[in-house]
């Protein structure tokens, strides 16, 4: 979908909310809705559905960004302020807007309470409506030109997985740092922008720890040693995790393994069109609880991935909402046992009608190095 129109999409959820207009302030959505990329700047969609709307709306950058926005919103009016949301809050009264949404999750207490106070002075009758998510709404749901990028993001981290394995790379006597960087690196030779996130190297006891720091302790023989990591590539990321172990595995290893990777199935094979996310939680959460394991899961299953690394839908126990074709996903149990070690494998699949697409495409049994 082209800016234009995911902003036609954008006005029928404004519509059915009763806004007259929404106020994006959130980069992530400015980019989404307009193609805009700088530092700073605001979005002001009109929600009415006529031919005229799109010459209302407007995007605000500061001085700093004249060429760029023209360049790449040509099809939006431009407003050239510093303070884009005040600016376009006073844009909007001056137009007869008066149910403005604004993006409640995103902007801050103080930025709010001075839209407030512009109001008021204004007394233009702009009133300032909480409109959570909405745009968010609208990203979870990728298009294939967005899934072909998100795509090539994972297949970087494929190829980097790949060599950091067939170079060696992981053995005894490396630092997780040295891996880390390591990966990051090749992450970028094949066309990456750089990681995704902080990409995460934790080694023996280290594994057990979910989201731990790479540190300047080495590798050792016959550790579990966990990688989580993408690429960030044309704007959207890519997340994996691969768990292997130095040498040939121990029998708990292979177990734990196992109990991890068959969970992971199960959430894979959850994900279909219609289903709850609640629900594919629950697929890959009880094969785990029935391993005996339930206590030592413990996050969610997945999360959606886009321009974002962690965005809509949350794949958890709390999570609402259906799966749609088109979101793009991370199902990744794992299994962390204080002080020994942790497993955890993560894939990003696409729901599609029928079975989800797999996007990382590394193998998923058990390495021994
Ligand atoms: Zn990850
Ligand atoms: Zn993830």
């Amino acid at each position: 979908m082209t800016p234009p129109a995911r902003r036609a999409a954008l006005r029928e959820l404004l519509r059915a909310a009763e806004l007259d207009a929404l106020l994006v302030t959130d980069l992530v959505n400015v980019r989404y809705l307009s193609g805009f990329t700088g530092s700073n700047a605001a979005l002001l969609v009109h929600a009415e559905d006529s031919a005229d709307a799109e010459d209302r709306s407007r995007l605000c950058t500061d001085g700093r960004y004249v060429a760029q926005s023209a360049a790449q919103v040509p099809d939006l009016p431009l407003l050239i302020e510093r303070a884009c949301a005040q600016a376009l809050v006073e844009a909007a009264g001056t137009d007869g807007v008066r149910r403005l949404g604004f993006e409640s999750g995103h902007l801050t207490v103080d930025g709010h309470a001075a839209l407030a106070d512009l109001t008021a002075k204004k007394r233009d009758g702009v009133r300032l409506c909480r409109a959570p998510g909405l745009v968010q709404r609208l990203r979870a749901v990728k298009d294939e030109a967005e899934i072909e990028v998100i795509r090539a993001a994972c297949a970087i981290a494929d190829a980097a997985f790949a060599e950091l394995v067939g170079t060696g790379a992981l053995r005894p006597g490396r630092t997780e740092r040295q891996v880390a960087a390591e990966l990051d690196a090749r992450m970028r030779e094949h066309g990456a922008h750089g990681p995704a996130f902080d990409t995460i190297v934790a080694a023996g006891a280290h594994s057990a720890i979910p989201h731990h720091q790479p540190t300047d302790v080495e590798l050792a023989s016959c550790d579990l040693v966990k990688m989580d990591f993408g690429a960030l590539h044309g704007g959207y990321h890519s997340d994996m995790t691969r768990t292997v172990v130095l040498g040939h595995p121990a029998d708990w290893q292979r177990e734990l393994y196992e109990l991890v990777a068959t969970a992971q199935r199960a959430g894979r094979h959850a994900l279909h069109v219609g289903v709850e996310v609640a629900d594919v939680d629950s697929a890959a959460r009880t094969v785990i609880t029935e391993g005996g394991r339930g206590e030592e899961f413990s996050h969610g299953l997945g999360h959606g991935v886009g321009l974002e690394i962690h965005e809509a839908p949350a794949l958890a126990a709390t999570g609402v909402g259906t799966l749609s074709s088109g979101m793009t996903v991370t199902v990744e149990p794992g299994v962390y046992l204080a002080g020994r070690g942790g497993v955890r494998i993560e894939d990003t699949l696409v729901v599609r009608p029928g079975a989800a697409e797999l996007l990382t495409l590394t193998g998923k049994e058990l390495l021994g190095l």
